[in-house]
C-alpha cells in the first residue's frame, strides 16, 4: 500500500529524525530543509546506490565533484540567464502569487479570483557577492543545476582519462532554485541535491541512447524499491519541451500529492557543447546556440574514421535526490495490523537504502554482562562496513522493536540472559516479525544476506 496521506510521512521524518524544517527554532525557512541522523543515511545510501550504478557498474562513466559558485559566462551561455524564469501572475484580491502555469481556468488557486496581473518572467537563480567588492557587479550564481559545470569540464575528463565517445559524466550534489512556490514536504525546495548523468555520444546515435537510459533509469528506481506501477514514462510533448531539447521522457511517480516528475531523461542534442565551445564556427552544430566570443577551448572531438570533427550530443538523466528520498520514504511507508487491536508502522525500505541496518538490543538495559557481549556483536557487524549498525540500549525489547519497524532496520538482534551461556541470539525479522536462535556465524550470514 502506497501512503496517500503526506501528513504521515512529514510526522514520521520529524519524530524520528529523517527531516527537519530548515532553521525550525525561529520559525523556519521557506523552501529549505535539513536532514537528519537517519534522513543524512537515507540520503546517503540512496546516492552511494546511484553513484554504484553509474560509476562502479559501468565502465564508460567517470565522476565529478565540481564546484557550486559559477561564473556569469557559464549561465549565460547554457541559456539560464535569459531563459531560466517562470512566469508568474500576481492576484490582486489575495496578494498570492502563482507560476502561471499552475493556474486552471486563469483563477487564483488560493482564493478564486480572475483579477490577475499578466504574467511577468521572474528569475530562479540565487545570486551572491564574489570578492571583498558587494557593488552588484561582481557576482556568480549558486549553480541551478549540476550539469552545466559537466559541460566546462567535459574536455579536462576527456584529456584526463582514457574515455572516447560514448562515455558519460557524473555528478552528485546542491543546487539552488528561487522556486516562486516551494511546497509539498521535500519535493520542491530552494536547495535540493540532483544526480545527474551527461552522456556523450554520436549525433545519430543519439535516439538509441536516449531509449537506453530512459529504461535504465525506470530500472534503478525499481531496484530501489519503487513499485513499477507507480512509475511511469511520460514522453514531454513537442511544444513543452526545454529550448535545448530535442526529445524528454519525465518519469512521474504519484507521490501523496499526485503523478509529478521524479527524474527527466532529456536529449539535449549538441545543444550544450555547442554553446560553450570557442570557434563555434568550425563545427557544424545543429542546435540554435548564442554566440561564443568567450570561451577558450574548443569542445569538439575527432571521429577517428573519417577524421571529422564533430560536437558531441548529449543525453541527459538528470534525478532529484529529495524527491528519490521522498518517493522511496512513501512506498515504504505501511500501517499494518498485528492482530488483537494492534497495529504497527513499518518502513519497508531495502536493506541496501537503510539508515541503520542492524540494531543489537541487550534484554536488561544496565546488566553489565548482556551491555559488554551485544557492544562486542555490534561492533563486529560494523566492522564488516555494510552500513551503521547501533546498540540499542533502551531496555525495551518491544519498543526497540516497534522504533526500528518505524525507521526501517531490517533485523533487531537480542541479547539476553541464554545468549550468555551458550553464545546464540535472537534474530528478529522487520517484515515478517519472525523470530529464530542464531549463533555469531548464523547472524553474520543472515546479516550479509540481507545485501545479497
Ligand atoms: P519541475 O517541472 O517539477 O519544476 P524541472 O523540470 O524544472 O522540475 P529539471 O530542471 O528537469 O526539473 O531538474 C531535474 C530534476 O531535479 C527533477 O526531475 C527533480 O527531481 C529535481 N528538481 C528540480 N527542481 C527541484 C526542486 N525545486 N526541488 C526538488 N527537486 C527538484
Amino acid at each position: 500500500m502506497v501512503s496517500k496521506n503526506m501528513e504521515d510521512l512529514v510526522s514520521l521524518c520529524k519524530r524520528r529524525g529523517f527531516i527537519f524544517q530548515s532553521n525550525e527554532i525561529y520559525g523556519g525557512l521557506q523552501g529549505v530543509y535539513d536532514y537528519g541522523p537517519l534522513g543524512v543515511e537515507l540520503k546517503n545510501n540512496l546516492k552511494q546506490a546511484w553513484w554504484k550504478s553509474m560509476i562502479y557498474e559501468r565502465n564508460d562513466v567517470e565522476g565529478l565533484d565540481a564546484s557550486i559558485l559559477t561564473g556569469r559566462e557559464v549561465l549565460k551561455h547554457s541559456g539560464h540567464e535569459d531563459t531560466f524564469s517562470d512566469p508568474l501572475v500576481d492576484c490582486k484580491k489575495c496578494k498570492g502569487r502563482f507560476r502561471a502555469d499552475h493556474l486552471i481556468n486563469d483563477k487564483c488557486p488560493q482564493c478564486g479570483s480572475d483579477d490577475l496581473t499578466e504574467p511577468r518572467p521572474f528569475n530562479l537563480m540565487f545570486k551572491t557577492a564574489v570578492g571583498p567588492i558587494d557593488d552588484g557587479s561582481n557576482y556568480a550564481y549558486l549553480r541551478p543545476e549540476t550539469a552545466q559545470q559537466i559541460f566546462t569540464n567535459f574536455k579536462n575528463i576527456l584529456d584526463s582519462t582514457n574515455k572516447s565517445i560514448p562515455f558519460g559524466i557524473a555528478q552528485i550534489g546542491k543546487a539552488f532554485r528561487n522556486e516562486v512556490t516551494p511546497g509539498k514536504f521535500i519535493f520542491r525546495v530552494r536547495e535540493f541535491e540532483q544526480m545527474e548523468l551527461e552522456f556523450f555520444v554520436e549525433p545519430g546515435k543519439d535516439e538509441d541512447w536516449h531509449e537506453f537510459w530512459v529504461n535504465e533509469r525506470v530500472d534503478w528506481w525499481i531496484a530501489q524499491g519503487i513499485d513499477k506501477k507507480n512509475i511511469k514514462k511520460l514522453y514531454v510533448d513537442k511544444e513543452d519541451l526545454s529550448h535545448y531539447s530535442k526529445a524528454t521522457v519525465d518519469l512521474m511517480y504519484e507521490f501523496p500529492h499526485g503523478s509529478e516528475e521524479l527524474e527527466g531523461i532529456a536529449n539535449r542534442t549538441d545543444f550544450d557543447l555547442g554553446s560553450h565551445t570557442k570557434n563555434q564556427s568550425e563545427f557544424s552544430i545543429n542546435a540554435e546556440v548564442m554566440e561564443n566570443k568567450q570561451s577558450t577551448t574548443k569542445l569538439g572531438v575527432q571521429n577517428l574514421e573519417t577524421k571529422k570533427w564533430f560536437i558531441p550530443y548529449v543525453i541527459e538523466p538528470s534525478a532529484g535526490v529529495d524527491r528519490g528520498v521522498l518517493a522511496i520514504l512513501n512506498e515504504a511507508y505501511k500501517e499494518e495490523s498485528t492482530g488483537n487491536d494492534n497495529s504497527r508502522i513499518v518502513l519497508g525500505l531495502k536493506p541496501h537504502l537503510s539508515p541503520i541496518k542492524a540494531a543489537v538490543i541487550p534484554l536488561k538495559r544496565n546488566n553489565e554482562e548482556l551491555v559488554i557481549k551485544a557492544t562486542e556483536i555490534q561492533k563486529h557487524l560494523q566492522s564488516l562496513g555494510l552500513g551503521r549498525v547501533i546498540l540499542e540500549n533502551s531496555g525495551n525489547i518491544g519498543k526497540g522493536y516497534r522504533r526500528h519497524d518505524e525507521i526501517g532496520t531490517p533485523i533487531c538482534i537480542t541479547v539476553d540472559f541464554e545468549s550468555l551461556e551458550n553464545q546464540t541470539y535472537t534474530l528478529r525479522d522487520r517484515d515478517t516479525m519472525d523470530q529464530k536462535r542464531l549463533d555469531l556465524k548464523g547472524l553474520i550470514e543472515a546479516y550479509r544476506n540481507l545485501f545479497n
